[in-house]
């Protein structure tokens, strides 16, 4: 409240009091100006014109040369009507209303309340408007920070694309070397066997106990040499073997294998039992390896003093994310073995038992692995010692046909 008279705005106060409002009083547009610089902010400026040095209109025009009392509406209080001239050069400065002596106490209550309420409205949109600055502020930087990711996850994604090509070429490499380095022992090899049978044969009297053991040693170690080579070979050819898979009946394959095995299953007394295996999309050429190694292994790892029993069965899994598996079930109650290696004996030469009880080059699940990943698939295996083993088999119902070009392996 501006006023020179103090008298004024003592009556001024008196009727808007009862409303609560805060008041701040100067008694010249000089001081009206000091506060309103120093002070925080306000709702409503009641200004009388009529002023000694500087009037209400030229105080009015000083307060709205500042940017940060433009928003603050004044109320000009006069006894005189100035007429529209004087009235206009109110508005020209900023003023917004007038109220005319001798005052209406209603009618000053009233204008007052309208400001000082739209006031309020005003801030609280200022509030508003300052919180959705912020929050566009932090979401803007959060886009940027997505945008930054992305980028990185592109290039990462692109590394690692780039990785597994090397990776994948790196892999052709080494299957490529070891068919090469395989395939050239065997000539050495062939030789080794073929002398050493020679000499068992031919000087088999003329040999005290000690030459037939040394001879001995080298046939089973040439043996053994012949199993390894073998093993390296068929693993090294599985990445050559095209990715086409056709629909076949599992229960013809199974049959296949179970006449290779048909010896060691008679040996054994084995019995084999199988329930309907279902029709999937595989590679014929790869499924019979992978069945004869899980198989056999269940035989070869078989307790000596119980009928080993084999159990083929299968099932099929929900769809999980978009997938649907059939599960194919190898379970024996042979010799088993821990759990914690479950994952262990897919990988090469991993061997869990004794070299000199079963027989083995330590390749045959690290195979069966290769295989089934070749058709996205997965192998598991559960164990306990002497408590039998189940090796599970899940290939993907569905499976596409991927026709890449492979280099082939030289013969
Ligand atoms: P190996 O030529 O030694 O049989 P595999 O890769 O076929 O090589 O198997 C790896 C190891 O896993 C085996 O040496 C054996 O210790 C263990 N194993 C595999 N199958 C069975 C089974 N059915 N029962 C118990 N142990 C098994």
């Amino acid at each position: 409240m501006v006023d020179d008279r103090e008298d004024n705005l003592f009556s001024i106060e008196t009727i808007l009091e009862p409303d609560g409002y805060h008041f701040v009083k100067a008694t010249s547009g000089r001081q009206a100006l000091k506060i309103l610089l120093t002070e925080f902010d306000f709702a409503l400026i009641l200004m009388d014109v009529k002023m000694p040095n500087l009037n209400g209109f030229e105080t009015a025009t000083l307060i709205y040369e500042r940017e940060k009392l433009r928003h603050i509406p004044i109320i000009f209080i006069t006894a005189h009507n100035y007429g529209d001239e004087n009235i206009f050069k109110g508005y020209q400065s900023g003023a917004v209303d007038y109220i005319y002596k001798p005052i209406n106490p209603g009618l000053l209550r009233a204008k007052v309340s309208v400001f000082v309420e739209l006031y309020k409205k005003n801030h609280k949109l200022l509030l508003q408007e300052q919180k959705l600055i912020a929050i566009n502020k932090s979401l803007e930087s959060e886009i940027n920070e997505r945008k930054i990711s992305e980028e990185k996850i592109k290039i990462l994604n692109l590394q690692l694309l780039q990785h597994v090509d090397k990776l994948e070429a790196a892999n052709k490499d080494l299957d490529r070397f070891a068919f090469m380095a395989s395939h050239d022992l065997q000539e050495p090899l062939r030789k080794i066997r073929t002398f050493s049978d020679r000499l068992s044969g031919k000087y088999e009297e003329i040999f005290d106990d000690e030459a037939k053991r040394y001879l001995n040693r080298i046939q089973n170690a040439a043996n053994r040499m012949q199993m390894l080579i073998h093993d390296i070979l068929t693993f090294s050819k599985i990445s050559a073997e095209k990715k086409e898979f056709v629909k076949s009946d599992l229960n013809i394959i199974l049959q296949d294998v179970l006449n290779d095995l048909e010896a060691p299953v008679k040996e054994k007394q084995a019995k084999v039992m199988i329930e309907k295996l279902p029709d999937l999309y595989i590679n014929p050429n790869l499924m019979r390896p992978l069945f004869y190694n899980i198989v056999s292994n269940s035989l070869k790892y078989s307790k000596k003093e119980e009928t080993p029993l084999i159990k083929i069965s299968s099932d099929f899994t929900d769809e999980n994310a978009g997938s649907k598996y059939c599960r194919i079930f190898f379970e024996d109650n042979g010799i088993g073995f821990d759990q914690k290696y479950s994952e262990q004996i897919f990988d090469m030469f991993i061997r869990l038992h004794n070299h000199s009880e079963y027989e083995g080059t330590g390749i045959g699940l690290a195979l069966c692995k290769k295989i089934v990943e070749e058709h996205n698939g997965y192998i598991s295996a559960k164990s306990a010692i002497g408590k039998g083993s189940t090796f599970i088999v899940s290939f993907p119902t569905e499976i596409k046909n991927i026709s890449r070009e492979k280099s082939p392996i030289p013969v």
